[in-house]
């Protein structure tokens, strides 16, 4: 099988991955360093994005290790253009793992926002002036990137981290597949107009097309908690009839099979 991603390297036991598409962000960040500041640019812009992706690989191991607490097994962490998305075998139901599990990445941007505000402050509103391709100007990037992040994250666009949260919430009042509904739903809508926002009012096309996959992905999510569900009753009841079966008069004919 044709496989898009190289492995690079483990981090806590979790196989790191890169998406093959990455070269092509590569290769434009170097092109756009180039054009503004040639060799120092280059370099800057490419550290800029190795940088931000390490922060990424961090809200990642958030989720996951958080989720390790719960039992649950993360064999990989992929990396794409987009961002990463770790691979958990299982999403609790517990709504308070959940939650947790969920906050824990966007909690890991905020920490980072925290670390790297004196420099960000300091580049931005302070009265020296700072060069352009210097390490302090990489890291008030940083900064701002990780706030966008960690705030860009929890709008409640269901399978964002916001949406979990949002269905994490929602399954207290509930059950977990019509919580999943709604939140899969208000998702959906909210995804259509930020599509809409991005590509028309701030002229971003590109994060148009992310909405347009997270829209893709929380139909996705909902129609899997969907057929789990449907799975679980369809064996409920073979085990119910099973029961009765066992109970029943021997002479009396057999309970007839389930039709799924
Ligand atoms: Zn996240």
């Amino acid at each position: 099988m044709l496989r898009w991603s190289i492995n690079l390297f483990k981090v806590f036991g979790i196989q790191l991955e890169l998406h093959a598409s990455f070269a092509l962000l590569l290769a434009y960040a170097a092109y756009e360093g180039w054009k503004d500041g040639a060799g120092p640019g280059l370099i800057w812009n490419l550290l800029l994005i190795v940088l931000f992706f390490g922060c990424v690989v961090l809200h990642e191991l958030g989720h996951s290790l958080t989720a390790r607490r719960y039992g649950v097994q993360v064999p990989r962490i992929l990396l794409l253009p987009i961002g990463g998305m770790a691979q958990l075998d299982r999403i609790p139901r517990k709504p308070s793992a959940e939650l947790l599990i969920t906050i824990a990445g966007p909690a890991v941007n905020f920490v980072l926002v925290a670390i790297l505000l004196p420099t960000t402050l300091r580049v931005f509103f302070g009265r020296g002036h700072v060069p352009e391709y210097s390490m302090s100007s990489l890291f008030a990037q940083l900064g701002v990137a990780n706030l966008l992040m960690g705030t860009f994250n929890l709008l409640p666009v269901f399978p964002m981290d916001g949406g979990r949260i949002f269905r994490a919430m929602l399954s207290t009042q509930t059950t977990y597949l019509r919580a999943t509904y709604w939140a899969s739903l208000i998702g959906k809508i909210l995804a259509v107009i930020f599509a809409l926002l991005a590509a028309f009012v701030f002229n971003r096309p590109l994060t148009s097309v992310l909405f347009i996959f997270i829209y893709w992905a929380g139909d996705m999510e909902y129609r899997y908690v969907l057929r789990q569900e449907e799975e679980s009753r369809y064996y409920d009841e073979m085990a119910r009839r099973a029961r009765e079966a066992l109970r029943a008069d021997p002479n009396e004919p057999p309970v007839p099979p389930l039709l799924a």
